[in-house]
């Protein structure tokens, strides 16, 4: 599975979630401020650029 990079774009919390968080976090929204969250706060990360 996927995984992406989170940025609130609320709060600036970071963090690093898989496909089935990212879709519950769109939902729910920021985990650290409650703020709504969109599609452009998530990143995807390649599994090839573990740096
Ligand atoms: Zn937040």
């Amino acid at each position: 599975m996927s995984e992406y990079r989170f940025t609130c774009p609320n709060c600036d919390a970071c963090a690093t979630v898989d496909g089935g968080v990212r879709e519950r976090l769109l939902i729910v929204g920021c985990p650290v401020c409650a703020g709504a969250v969109d599609t452009p706060a998530f990143v995807e990360v390649s599994p090839h650029n573990t740096e």
